[in-house]
């Protein structure tokens, strides 16, 4: 869904949104009472237009709740419409030449532009345009009235609402790109492999019901005696291998796989596995490839190296985020105590 952020971004500002109108309605009604006296059709009217409304952003707030995005977005985008022609349709001063209930039409294209996908924004800040370009022609009393200059308002309010949105939503998406890949070697970090595991962790448990074969693996490994690498050839030279490291990962993994930089030497990959034995031969493979790796620096070889990896597999080895690291940490620690260059995995 484009527009402004990832879906978090958007549900926190669904419900802040949410929670201010419905503070914000109540008050509106005391001053609809207050402002037209009794008996006042204006005074029922709005009165009750206003209580439909909140009526329609708390069903929307429970939706939310109730963790159905959209609907509840749809709604929220609703209300300042119904508002806006409901005042054309219902209010004699309205469709008599009071311009100013149809100018609420702005709020719900600024709200779709907040909450919906940019193309359904663009498509109701069309209809609403063309509606009222039609009214204003098409009622006689709007004609003495600069209409053209409410048109322009109301088109440059869209605009302005779509592309400042549009913006924002893409400067969004590259804060989010920049805050889960590693600089040096473009993998995605270790933020994103917490996010990750976690998509994977729900993912499997919907599926775990009807499929018992659901799971997978993570695989941990270092980079063998990296330090003196970088105390022999400088850091620059071990800045390259963890490069080329992180291009033949993407070279000899499965497509699914998700490769991460960990930290420092340390790289975490998920595989989409189903057996443990699989984990284990692709990170033999890894461990294979590595050592072939053609490593040179300033024309000088540097290579070759060698990696220690640590397997664990959902739901074997653990059910949650943590005691998989845990276990796959333990391996790979194993691992090197018993002399690097190797795949462990802890037996259950
Ligand atoms: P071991 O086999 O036990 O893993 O030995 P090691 O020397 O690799 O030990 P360790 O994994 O603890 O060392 C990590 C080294 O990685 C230390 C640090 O200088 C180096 N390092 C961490 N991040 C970077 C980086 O971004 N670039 C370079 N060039 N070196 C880094
Ligand atoms: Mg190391």
């Amino acid at each position: 869904m484009s527009g402004l952020g990832n879906d978090d971004t958007r549900t926190t500002l669904l419900t802040w949104l949410l929670r201010s109108l419905l503070g914000i309605l109540p008050i509106v009604l005391i001053i609809i009472f207050i402002d037209n006296p009794i008996g006042d059709p204006a005074r029922k009217l709005y009165g009750w237009m206003v209580g439909i409304l909140f009526f329609m952003l708390i069903i929307a707030y429970i939706l939310l709740v109730k963790g159905w995005y959209v609907p509840s977005a749809i709604m929220t985008v609703l209300v300042p419409m119904l508002g806006a022609w409901s005042s054309l349709l219902f209010d004699s001063s309205v469709s008599h030449g009071d311009i100013f209930p149809l100018l609420y039409v702005i709020f719900s294209i600024m709200l779709s532009s907040l909450l919906l996908p940019e193309l359904v924004t663009i498509l109701l800040a069309s209809i609403q345009f063309l509606l009222l370009a039609g009214v204003v022609l098409w009622i006689p009393a709007y004609r003495p009235l600069n209409c053209v200059s409410f048109l322009i308002f109301i088109f440059i309010a869209s605009l302005l609402s779509i592309i400042t949105n549009h913006m924002l939503g893409n400067r969004l998406k590259e804060l989010h790109a920049f805050a889960i890949t590693d600089e040096l070697t473009g993998l995605l970090n270790r933020r994103y492999l917490e996010i990750a595991l976690n998509q994977q962790l729900q993912t499997d448990r919907r599926f775990s019901e009807s499929d018992a074969t659901t799971s997978f693996g993570v695989i941990l490994l270092d980079i063998d005696r990296f330090k003196s690498l970088n105390d022999q050839y400088g850091h620059p030279a071990g800045d390259l291998v963890l490069l080329e490291f992180s291009r033949l990962l993407h070279r000899i993994l499965p497509i699914d796989a998700i490769p991460c930089r960990y930290g420092g030497d340390e790289f975490a990959i998920i595989v989409h596995t189903h057996k443990v034995g699989d984990t284990i031969r692709i990170a033999e493979t890894l461990r294979e490839e590595v050592k072939h790796m053609h490593l040179y620096y300033r024309g000088k070889n540097i290579g070759p190296i060698s990696i220690t990896l640590g397997v664990a597999q959902y739901p074997l080895h653990g059910n949650n985020k943590v005691s998989l690291i845990f276990h796959a940490d333990e391996s790979l620690l194993k691992a090197k105590q018993d002399g690097r260059d190797r795949v462990g995995c802890t037996v259950l």
